[in-house]
């Protein structure tokens, strides 16, 4: 019997899914269809679908386009890009993840009510992440982002402050920045604060735990640009020391692969089944091989 599993509850998430399929769907409909920004983190996914039509456009590149067919991917887009589409007679394929959806009208809304009384819209998450650059839209790039507690030094506490977070970060680390806040606020300064988290990632914590608990060595699949990859790799290494980041089969050290080793193959919301089937093919390759 085999000693290799692949971690059942590793894989895309469903907003990952959704934009795919979307992705799918519209490319067998024929002719071009861009893409703004990589569909996920993820090259070799990435290269899958531009084998298939899918063209991956930035920014200035999707300014300067007219009459064509542009999807949007799952971390959302700030309102700007809707405008310069409507301007340029772009069609929209719009896959932002309905969780992220939410979560941009929810600060939209808060934003909207709370201008005129000086409340600092603050967003725990990473500077210039695609899913950040969407939520600073809704507040016309006013909002202050917090990528770690020392930046918490940004923020007046004599005034109000109203938190949301990335849909991909930490629990752990968004509840020390409440703590924080909490102990810093001054006078009769209002904190009010959202967990925006997406479970979808964060329940992978605890079972991504168990996993790297339960195997001698761990393959971590991974695009290198996976925020959450990072995050769950850092927990496989945490519970397990021989744990490895690959993004690719040939990233293998075959001297760390022992033939009665367990081996455990487990991944990020962007790594796709078929890769981390592909790893466990090169291991079984290695081990082929005669001492
Ligand atoms: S991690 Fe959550 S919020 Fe982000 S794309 Fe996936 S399902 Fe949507």
């Amino acid at each position: 019997m085999s000693n290799i599993e692949i971690d059942a509850k590793s894989g895309f998430c469903f907003g990952v899914v959704n934009a795919i399929k979307k992705a799918e769907e519209e490319l067998a409909k024929g002719g071009t269809l861009y893409c703004l920004g990589d569909i996920v983190h993820n090259n070799l996914e990435v290269d899958r679908l531009e084998k298939l039509g899918l063209k991956t456009i930035n920014h200035e590149e999707f300014a300067k386009l007219r009459d064509v067919r542009v999807l949007l991917r799952a971390h959302g887009e700030p309102p700007s890009t809707y405008k310069i589409a409507k301007a340029n007679n772009i069609e929209i394929i719009d896959a932002s993840c309905p969780v992220v959806l939410r979560l941009q009208k929810k600060i939209h809304d808060k934003y909207d009510l709370e201008k005129d009384n000086n409340t600092q819209i603050v967003i725990y998450g990473k500077n210039g992440h695609a899913e950040v650059n969407g939520l600073l839209g809704q507040t016309d790039s006013t909002a202050i982002v917090i990528e770690k507690k020392e930046d918490l030094d940004k923020l007046d506490f004599s005034k109000n402050i109203c938190l949301f977070s990335q849909t991909t970060k930490p629990l752990d680390g968004f509840q020390e920045i409440i703590d924080i806040i909490q102990s810093r606020m001054k006078g009769d300064a209002r904190f009010e604060y959202f967990d925006t988290i997406c479970r979808q990632v964060s329940n992978r914590i605890p079972n991504i735990k168990e996993f790297a608990l339960k195997h001698d060595i761990i393959f971590f699949v991974a695009g290198e640009k996976s925020s959450n990859g990072k995050v769950l790799f850092a927990e496989c290494k945490k519970y397990n020391p021989n744990s490895y980041f690959i993004t690719t089969p040939s990233d293998i050290n075959p001297d760390v692969v022992s033939k009665t080793a367990t081996i455990g193959i487990c991944g990020a919301t962007s790594t796709p089944k078929w890769q981390m089937e592909e790893v466990e093919a090169k291991i079984d390759e290695i081990r082929a091989v005669p001492v």
